[in-house]
């Protein structure tokens, strides 16, 4: 079921136990602009239904957060200018030209090229997959891009990220609203989950500059200002006790700076700057 946030934004939550992230519609007075594509065909038909039940202009726009398979692989579905940044561009690119029939998908999961949740995703949610190509996008932008949608203006900007250098974001002004992706997260490389700790401040510099109340991630509820700057604080705080790849530092260090110990969140976010130590040193 759709959400409703105001009178021209909506959005599909996630849903974890299917890999499929948060898509988000926005109306103006003439069209709709909707962000991230879903996770395969199914996914982005269910929303497009869902859409449609509204009654709201057209969907002329598609912009697509990063290129993750799970935020562009139901884009086929629609009828839409589809916007990427550049570098989301090329990366994208790789996938127009993969087939996705048993044989195909199991190669690319033994070349590390997919993994085997996306396979297992496609097999379920692609029908006729056998003969599915992706298509292509439309417009790249390098650093960003206004859209008005009649009375309500779109600002669809790259940001820096410690989730993947080609996150964008999209901002609606006049709702402070803001569309993040999985900008705001971290990523996992050579199967350790971590944040690097050189991108983390510019990204909270690129992020916080937004005067937004909403704040919509990928795989999350929705957070407003309040939750976000804790999340903030709490990455700060376990970034600025983790200099080695020693959590037990970490952990000394954090208790000296805070004259307490991290909560939940921050041990967890120790452990991911700890892993960042250990991939920097490979
Ligand atoms: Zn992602």
């Amino acid at each position: 079921m759709l959400n409703k946030l105001s009178n021209s934004i909506y959005y599909l939550p996630n849903q974890d136990e299917r890999e499929r992230p948060t898509l988000g519609v926005i109306c103006g007075d003439n069209y709709s602009l909707v962000i991230d594509a879903g996770n395969s065909v199914k996914h982005a038909r269910e929303f497009i239904a869902e859409v449609e039940d509204l009654n709201v202009p057209p969907i002329k726009y598609l912009v697509i957060t990063h290129a993750h398979w799970d935020h562009f692989l139901g884009m086929n579905e629609f009828d839409a200018t589809i916007i990427v940044n550049t570098l989301t561009n090329q990366l994208i690119k790789d996938w127009v030209n993969l087939s996705f029939d048993d044989v195909s998908l199991q190669s690319y999961v033994e070349e590390n090229k997919m993994s085997s949740l996306c396979m297992e995703v496609i097999k379920n949610e692609i029908p006729k997959r056998e003969s599915f190509k992706l298509k292509n996008t439309d417009i790249s932008f390098e650093k960003s891009l206004t859209i008005d949608l009649g009375n309500k203006i779109c600002l669809i900007d790259r940001v820096r990220s410690t989730h993947t250098d080609d996150s964008t974001i999209v901002f609606v002004p006049n709702e402070k609203v803001l569309f993040l992706g999985d900008s705001a997260y971290g990523t996992t490389k050579n199967k350790l989950f971590h944040y690097d700790q050189d991108m983390l401040l510019p990204m909270m510099e690129d992020i916080k500059k937004y005067d937004a109340k909403d704040y919509l991630l990928g795989h999350e509820s929705i957070c407003d200002l309040e939750e976000m700057n804790v999340y903030w604080d709490e990455l700060i705080l376990a970034n600025q006790a983790t200099q080695s790849k020693s959590i037990e530092s970490a952990l000394e260090r954090f208790k000296i700076n805070n004259k307490r110990e991290p909560n939940e969140n921050e041990l967890f976010f120790i452990k991911a700057f700890v892993n960042n130590q250990i991939l920097k040193s490979q």
